[in-house]
C-alpha cells in the first residue's frame, strides 16, 4: 500500500510505501533528504478528523446580525437562531453540533447578504411601486 505525501522543502508529491515509513529519502523533485513520518508519529487516525479541527468554532452572531439588519430579515433570523446556539453546545461539549450549527449561520447569513442585494429591491418596488 502506498500513499502520497508532499516533500517538505519543495512541496512535490511523491508516493511512498510502508516499507519508507522512518527512512531517509531523497525527493525526487529537488534532491533533498527528508524523513518520512511514521504513522505512530501522525496523529493517530482512530481520533479522528477531530485532531486537527480548531478548537473555536465560530458563532457568526455578529454577522447574522448585520445581515438581519442591512439585508434580509427572514434569513437574517434564521442565522441567528444558529449562531445563538453555537456557545451553548460548545459549552456542553457538543462540538459537532456546534460545527452543525456555526455552519448552518455561516451559510444563512451568506443567503441573507446575497438577498439582501438581489431582492431588496425588487420586494422595495412591490412595496412601493404600486403608489
Ligand atoms: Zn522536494
Amino acid at each position: 500500500m502506498s500513499e502520497v505525501m508532499p516533500c517538505p522543502h519543495c512541496g512535490g508529491e511523491m508516493s511512498v510505501t510502508a516499507d519508507l515509513w522512518g527512512q531517509v529519502v531523497v525527493c525526487p523533485h529537488c534532491q533533498k533528504e527528508l524523513t518520512i513520518p511514521a504513522p505512530e508519529a501522525r496523529p493517530s487516525t482512530t481520533a479522528g478528523p477531530l485532531w486537527f479541527l480548531p478548537k473555536k468554532v465560530p458563532s457568526y452572531l455578529v454577522e447574522a446580525i448585520l445581515v438581519t439588519i442591512f439585508c434580509f430579515q427572514p434569513f437574517g433570523i434564521v442565522a441567528i437562531v444558529y449562531a445563538a446556539q453555537v456557545d451553548g453546545k460548545l459549552a456542553s461539549g457538543d462540538y459537532a453540533g456546534a460545527r452543525y450549527v456555526s455552519e448552518r449561520a455561516k451559510n444563512w447569513c451568506l443567503a441573507a447578504f446575497l438577498c439582501g442585494f438581489l431582492w431588496l429591491p425588487i420586494a422595495f418596488f412591490v412595496l412601493f411601486g404600486h403608489h
